[in-house]
């Protein structure tokens, strides 16, 4: 079965920003103007009560972050590598509290401070309702990830992202599912002033009919459900357990779905 993205949409981009500086006001405003989408890894412990401090302010996180993704990076940003398991959930678990507190929504996502994770840590988030992390490794691709708690980037903004650019718009027909991730930090735009690397970014990529725009939290999702799909023996029929709408390229070339609870004969 050669999957699609929602509507039939051929691949996926996404964006995963950290430590919620003042700059994501900008970044936030920049990539719903372009009709995109991202995730934005917050201390809580960092947060601002005030507007103009170094962080954003806490009471606006639903205006600043409208449309997009709010997700866990610590209450203190505190590198999680070589920390007991207790230390662990503490850095951890009251962010998410805190976060789903302010925000009124179900906050399952992560990003790891500093990059920082191994084995042990991926087991201890997963077990305080993280599904997804992300790393600062850099596939160079468009590749899922194996394990969502390692989920890689395809590059970090200053890494050549006209060029994964381009080469997204071109990807190959047989790639199937690919998704390009950018990563980075609000405020590398805003000291100095680089913002036309995001502007020129946006501009190019923006409107295109083959391409979702979704949150860290929504492809997490969607890719979740297909690899729940039950295929009969002979993988003639396929049944759709799960609460959301599948996509597939059927044997005609055309884009086909599988609603939730349907059972299909391909
Ligand atoms: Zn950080």
């Amino acid at each position: 079965m050669f999957f699609l993205y929602p509507e039939g949409k051929k691949k996926a981009l996404t964006f995963s920003y950290d430590d919620g500086e003042i700059f994501d006001i900008k970044l936030a405003g920049i990539l719903r103007e372009h009709g995109m989408k991202g995730t934005f890894n917050l201390n809580s412990g960092n947060l601002a009560d005030v507007d103009n401090a170094r962080y954003v302010n806490k009471n606006k996180l639903d205006e600043i972050y409208e449309g997009h993704e709010i997700a866990v990076h610590g209450v203190e940003h505190l590198n999680l590598c070589g920390m007991t398991d207790q230390d662990i959930v503490l850095e951890i678990l009251p962010d998410r509290q805190a976060l789903e507190k302010i925000t009124g929504k179900l906050v399952q996502g992560m990003a790891y401070a500093f990059g920082a994770y191994n084995e042990r840590i991926m087991r201890v988030i997963q077990s305080l309702g993280i599904h997804y992390s992300r790393t600062v490794n850099e596939n160079h691709y468009f590749d899922l990830p194996r394990d969502f708690l390692a989920w890689d980037a395809t590059c970090h903004h200053d890494h050549d992202l006209m060029k994964w650019g381009e080469e997204f718009l071109n990807v190959p027909d047989w790639k199937e599912l690919p998704l390009m991730y950018v990563w980075g930090h609000s405020y590398e735009f805003g000291r100095p002033d680089d913002w036309h690397i995001i502007e020129e970014f946006t501009e190019k990529m923006q409107g295109k009919d083959d391409i979702w725009y979704a949150t860290n939290g929504e492809i997490f999702d969607y890719i979740t459900a297909t690899r729940r799909l039950e295929f009969g023996a002979n993988r003639q029929m396929v049944y759709n357990p799960t609460a959301v709408k599948i996509w597939y390229k059927s044997k005609d070339g055309k884009a086909r779905s599988i609603a939730p609870g349907e059972t299909v004969n391909l």
